[in-house]
């Protein structure tokens, strides 16, 4: 029988299906694993962006990492309280979503209160230029002082 360790070894490899740079451990999302059997085992994981599709096809990657490794019987908890916020990512995860360009989400009430790190050159002089980025999930946001646009989470909870 596999041990809780060997199981967060298999899960902290699945990659962030909209940004593949970021591991599951990287987002600080993984909160619970139970191994029962040779078989089963129960996951519970924090959906970092509530309500996106991305969430979906992160817990089949999962369940597709479990298989392989020889689970037939997965259960995949969601827990959404706690709300997963920036925090959570670790300083890695952090480092890896700025080289990627790609500013995390910030607590706002709406596009155009959210303030916003550029992930390109630090600064908070930033502003929505449109609701829909590369993605549903995404708002593409321009940078004032380095001019860049840049690709903003908007989906959280
Ligand atoms: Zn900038």
């Amino acid at each position: 029988m596999k041990t809780k360790e060997e199981v967060y070894q298999i899960l902290s490899k699945v990659t962030d299906p909209e940004i593949p740079v970021l591991t599951l451990e990287d987002l600080g999302v993984i909160r619970d694993i139970r191994v029962i059997s040779d078989d089963e085992v129960n996951i519970k994981i924090t959906p970092t962006y509530s309500g996106c599709p991305a969430t979906d096809v992160m817990a089949d990657d999962i369940r597709a990492a479990l298989f392989v490794a020889g689970f037939s019987k997965i259960k995949i908890e969601q827990v959404i309280s706690p709300a997963w916020t920036t925090d959570w990512l670790s300083p890695k995860g952090k480092e890896k979503l700025n080289k990627y360009g790609i500013a995390p989400p910030v607590a706002a009430v709406s596009l155009e209160e959210a303030i916003v790190e550029c992930p390109h050159c630090g600064s908070k002089n930033t502003q929505v230029i449109s609701a829909f980025g590369s993605t549903a999930c995404k708002a593409l946001f321009q940078c004032h002082d380095c001019l860049e646009p840049f690709d903003y989470f908007k989906c959280h909870v």
